[in-house]
């Protein structure tokens, strides 16, 4: 019986004698291909590499609990809300006639990865990326957290105004039961005008330890109170402005815990909830674009081996901008400018109108091409750069429908010029709320993958800064001192190709020679 509770929870097997499978667990001996180049005074030679890896990944998903920071804004409402109607399996009256729940904009729900080719007819077969290793279903996820603001959730969404009135009125009953719980407020992180809707925050205006000890217990309240195996904490709260790095306070480990202690108050309260996950090893990620992850919480996270993920979801503007930039630089053309102007009249658009915070989302949006500039020096000298100037303003009448209106200019053959402009309109929090399920599902995947060089007898973890999730993220965290990737189908291979090694498979390379060789 338990060869059947597997072959439950897998979509396929691997008939290869480098995957073994057990009760409980899928095991690959992997074979890593890279190539090195030696530079002999500018004499390039290629030699190709190989490292030996096995992956062991745990097929047994957790009972999986999400805690939201911002549980009341619009993302956080709008993920409940699309979670109850998912798992209800319901239907509601729009204008343009019925419309079911849907996990559209979830790469992995709702997008499909080729296997392999049908060995009798020679066609691909895909599937969904959610079955290429055992995940945690969305439906099954168990929603919680806080916010400065005591609205519920069923009134939050209704203050959001993302969502359909028919689709309101059918989960309202069961969001008006989920109020979220007292969160810590420093006034000076987020803009001014954000005050009025604070009426949940625990006493204490700056870092303390108590802060810390408070949130350490949430997490673990709602661990056992639901009998969940995981927790994750996701911060979709405010931006917040950037902290200031500062030598002896936030940039050691012991400094950070110090200075938490001592009350300093360039201590954000985005590190005092990153802090408190991953001293509970609950995996924390930060959606939004300010400097949580100071180095001393980086640190921090090391040396406790918790996941921290981030920064800022990549929903509209920029990931649009990560695959036309890598199309635009990988075919030759030599982007000049891209300039990049934006409007919205939702509550993170007025956030975003003190200049700080708006700051924090200027830093974020900028660096994300960076790699593949440098990456191209045919067309770019040594710190040449296109221009690129990123510009976000306030308009409360246009709600939750963000408008993003982008212009490229690029230099073409013998100096001609292409100008491509883009006019996106769309509910911002529908485009965001699905990346928080992308988010928390690889993340719990990759708290059951465990990997090991050939010949060491010790099983580890990823390392703790998860630059796996950066597919999901405009400016991706990765671990100190390795190469940022924004170009967003290397972002996706590398995430897809990773779970494929687990497997024992080989990465997906669209040579498609059966093709083309007969
Ligand atoms: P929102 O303003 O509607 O929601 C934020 C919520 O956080 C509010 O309910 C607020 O009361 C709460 N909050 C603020 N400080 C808090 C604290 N210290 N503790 C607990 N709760 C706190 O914003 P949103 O549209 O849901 O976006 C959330 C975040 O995600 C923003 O920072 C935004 O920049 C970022 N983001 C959003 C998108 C997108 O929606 N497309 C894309 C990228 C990043």
């Amino acid at each position: 019986s338990s060869a059947t509770t597997q072959a439950d929870r897998l979509a396929f097997h691997v008939n290869a004698p480098n995957v073994v499978y057990s009760n409980d667990a899928v095991e690959a001996k992997y074979i890593y291909r890279t190539t090195d180049v030696l530079n002999d005074n500018g004499r390039l030679t290629a030699v190709p590499k190989e490292t030996r890896h096995n992956f062991r990944t745990s097929t047994k998903t957790s009972k999986l609990g999400v805690m939201l920071v911002g549980w009341g804004g619009n993302n956080g409402s709008t993920i409940t809300a699309g979670i109850i109607a998912n798992r209800r399996g319901l239907a509601w009256e729009t204008r343009q006639g019925p419309q079911a729940a849907n996990y559209y904009g979830s790469v992995v729900m709702s997008s499909t990865i080729k296997l392999g080719t049908d060995a009798r007819t020679g066609q691909d077969v895909n599937i969904p990326l959610h079955d290429l290793l055992p995940m945690v279903h969305p439906n099954h996820l168990i929603i919680g957290g806080w916010d400065i603001s005591s609205l519920s959730l069923a009134a939050a969404m209704d203050r959001a105004q993302v969502l359909e009135p028919t689709l309101k009125s059918l989960v309202r009953k069961e969001m008006a039961q989920m109020v979220p719980l007292p969160s810590i407020y420093y006034p000076d992180f987020i803009a001014a005008n954000q005050g009025e809707r604070v009426d949940n925050a625990h006493r204490g205006s700056h870092a303390c330890q108590d802060h810390v000890e408070l949130i350490r217990h949430d997490i673990r309240n709602f661990k056992r109170v639901h009998d969940l195996d995981k927790v994750i904490v996701l911060w979709t709260a405010n931006t917040e402005r950037y902290a200031d790095v500062i030598p002896g306070v936030n940039d050691t480990a012991e400094n950070l815990m110090r200075s938490i202690e001592e009350g300093h108050t360039e201590i954000a309260p985005s590190t005092i909830f990153a802090v408190a996950s991953i001293l509970e090893n609950a995996p924390f990620i930060n959606g939004s674009p300010q400097n949580t992850f100071v180095p001393g919480c980086i640190q921090l996270a090391e040396k406790h081996g918790a996941f921290i993920g981030g920064d800022d979801f990549k929903s509209g503007q920029t990931k649009m901008k990560s695959a036309l930039v890598d199309f635009l630089i990988s075919a030759g053309i030599k982007l000049t400018s891209i300039a990049s102007y934006n409007h919205l009249g939702n509550n993170d658009g007025m956030n975003l109108s003190s200049q700080k915070q708006f700051r924090s989302k200027e830093i974020s949006k900028s660096n994300v091409v960076d790699d593949m500039v440098a990456a191209n020096h045919v067309l770019y000298k040594e710190g040449e750069h296109p221009d690129h100037c990123v510009v976000i303003k306030y308009v409360p009448a246009v709600g939750d429908n963000k408008r993003a209106l982008d212009e490229y200019y690029a230099e073409i053959f013998l100096g001609g010029h292409q100008t491509i402009s883009i006019y996106n309109v769309c509910e911002d929090s529908l485009l965001a709320s699905p990346l928080i399920i992308d988010l928390v599902l690889i993340t719990e995947l990759f708290t059951r993958i465990q990997w090991r060089q050939d010949g060491e007898r010790e099983w580890k973890g990823f390392h703790s800064v998860l630059s796996v999730l950066s597919y999901m993220l405009k400016a991706p965290l990765t671990p100190p001192g390795t190469p940022v990737v924004n170009a967003l189908a290397k972002q996706r291979s590398a995430l897809v190709n990773i779970m494929r090694a687990c497997v024992g498979l080989e990465p997906e390379n669209d040579m498609t020679l059966e093709h083309k060789l007969f």
